[in-house]
This record gives C-alpha cells, structure tokens and sequence, in this order.
C-alpha cells in the first residue's frame, strides 16, 4: 500500500487527490487524527487509518511490509517534533516499509525552523530503512494566503533585503512526492525541491501591483522591526522570531533552490508565482 501521514493537512490532501489520479484508491491509506476531516476520502474508496505522531501505540500494526510510506511532518512546532517523527520512522522499521519518503527542508537552509527536520532526516539515516528526502522549498502559500495585510497598506514588509526565493506550489511539491511513491528507483536519494524561477521581494511587490491596478512596493526592514510588527499584529515573539530567522536565511540566498528536482520529478515545469497570486486575488 501507499501510506500518507498529515493526510488531511493542505500537502496531504494533495498528494492523495494526485494519487487517486495514478492508483487505484484501496491501494493508498490516508493516516489521519480525525476520522471525520477524512470522510472525504473514505468515500472515494481510500482507507483510513487513524494515529497520532504523539501516540506511539497508534502506529503500531499501522504499517505492512513493503509499504511505500510518506510522512509529512508535523506542524506542532511548540512539540518535539523529530521525537514525533522518530515514532513514525520506528513503527516503519518494525514493519519493514519498503521506503520512506519524508517532507524536509533545503539542505542550505539554517534557520531555526530547520533543525527539527535536520534531527529527523539524521534519524531516518539511521534506521536503515530505504529513504527518500523530499526536501521541499517555499510554498507560494506562506505569502499568497496573507495577502490581507499587503493590500491593506499596500507594501509588502519583509526582512529579506535583495534576497530571492525559489517557491513553488504546495500541488507541485505533492506531484513530487506522487513521483516518488509511484515510482522506481528513489530508494535512498536526497531531492532538493523549489520552483523553477526565484523572485525578489520587489519583484514579487511588482506582480502585486501589476495583477491589483494598486502600487504596492516593497518595504525592506531589519530583523527586529519586523519582529515589532508581527508581534504587533497579535503572533506570539517565539513564532515572529522563526519568521524573521527564514527572511534572514533568504537574505543569505538559503531559499534559493537551483537543482531542478522538482520539475524533473514532476514532469513538468513549476506553477509560477503570478499564476498563485492570480488564485488567491480571485478568492
Ligand atoms: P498543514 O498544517 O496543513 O498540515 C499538517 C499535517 O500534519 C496535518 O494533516 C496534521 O493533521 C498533521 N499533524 C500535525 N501534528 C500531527 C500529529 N501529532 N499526529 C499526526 N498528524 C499530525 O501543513 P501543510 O500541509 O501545508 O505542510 C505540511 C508540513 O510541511 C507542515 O506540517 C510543516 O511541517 C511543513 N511546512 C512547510 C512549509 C513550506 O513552505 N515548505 C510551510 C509550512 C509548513 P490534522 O489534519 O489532523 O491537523
């Protein structure tokens, strides 16, 4: 079977709407913590399974011998998380899954927010099993989804400087790891995933303005400032301080992914950034 973790999460539920497209839908299961976010699924004849990265006793018996399992990482960042993700990489070994696949970050990356993916991929080298690490870039989301604060002062604020960013869409980064489930041959390989084009900020502020008639530019700030003004706008210090330590990385150019992975394992080339603003803008 092919097995998805975070299955009701947004990557998740691509993934597993592109499965259906390549398998038939008993041959995939969705592992999911309520059953009922999932009745989508069940429906359509994928089986469910219900487990908690934080349960290890709900994985056990999860996983058959030669499963083809991809586990999404958690999103509990305040948890510790690669002991989450160490549960599930445990219950694959026990099983004696026929790979791994596991949702990462660019190997460049140094910004705290990478370190409980460094501890996991460590861990799943460790444990034998035939890995696959889906090192997957930016998503276009992380900005197309908060755009009511741009439109509203119509800047785009971000500690970035010059620095660009290869994102993609969330459904590409799901094509890739289709490919990689359905596929032959990913046992033990390292993907570095993004889009195919990296932006700017102010390029990114361009598009903006271009798709709204509006002119938004873009507001370089240090750090800190931008740590002031999240934290202004109600998000806790701990989680501002992530998002000011990821601009910070792509200042640096840790965010700029060049190796093509992901249209290659796609099969095609990458949503471009313009065509995620125009969905979001039409919502
Ligand atoms: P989501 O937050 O939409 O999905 C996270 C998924 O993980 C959900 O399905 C959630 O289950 C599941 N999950 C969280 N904690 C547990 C747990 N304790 N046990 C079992 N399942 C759990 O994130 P995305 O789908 O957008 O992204 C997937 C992952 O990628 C994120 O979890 C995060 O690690 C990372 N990420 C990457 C970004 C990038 O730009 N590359 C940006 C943001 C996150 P449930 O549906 O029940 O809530």
């Amino acid at each position: 079977s092919i097995v998805v973790t975070g299955a009701t999460g947004h990557l998740g539920r691509h993934v597993v709407e592109q499965l259906l497209e390549k398998v038939p839908a008993e041959g995939i299961t969705a592992v999911v913590r309520d059953k009922a976010k999932a009745a989508h699924l069940a429906e359509r004849g994928v089986k469910l399974a219900v487990a908690d990265y934080s349960a290890p006793e709900t994985f056990d018996g999860l996983f058959a011998a030669g499963d083809k399992v991809l586990l999404i990482s958690g999103s509990e960042v305040d948890k510790d998380r690669p002991a989450q993700h160490q549960v599930v990489i445990d219950a694959a070994k026990a099983a004696g899954v026929a790979l791994l696949a596991y949702t990462s970050a660019p190997g460049a990356l140094s910004a705290a927010l990478a370190d409980d993916h460094r501890a996991t991929e460590k861990a799943l080298l460790a444990s034998g099993l035939p890995y696959s690490l889906l090192r997957n870039g930016w998503y276009h989301e992380n900005y197309t989804e908060n755009l009511a604060p741009v439109l509203e002062h119509n800047a785009v604020v971000a500690a970035a400087g010059e620095g660009r960013v290869s994102s993609a869409a969330r459904a590409d980064y799901a094509a890739a790891a289709v490919a990689v489930l359905t596929g032959e041959g990913h046992e033990n390989t390292t993907y570095e995933l993004g889009g195919d084009e990296a932006w700017s900020f102010a390029e990114y502020a361009a598009e903006l303005s271009r798709q709204t008639g509006k002119e938004i530019g873009y507001s370089p700030v240090p750090a800190e400032t931008l740590i002031g003004i999240l934290t202004g706008a109600g998000l806790p210090e701990p989680f501002a301080a992530i998002l000011a330590g990821v601009d910070t990385s792509i200042e640096k150019g840790e965010l700029v992914v060049s190796s093509g992975d992901l249209s290659r394992l796609a099969g095609r080339p990458t949503t471009p950034l313009s065509e995620a603003i125009a969905a979001a803008l039409k919502d």
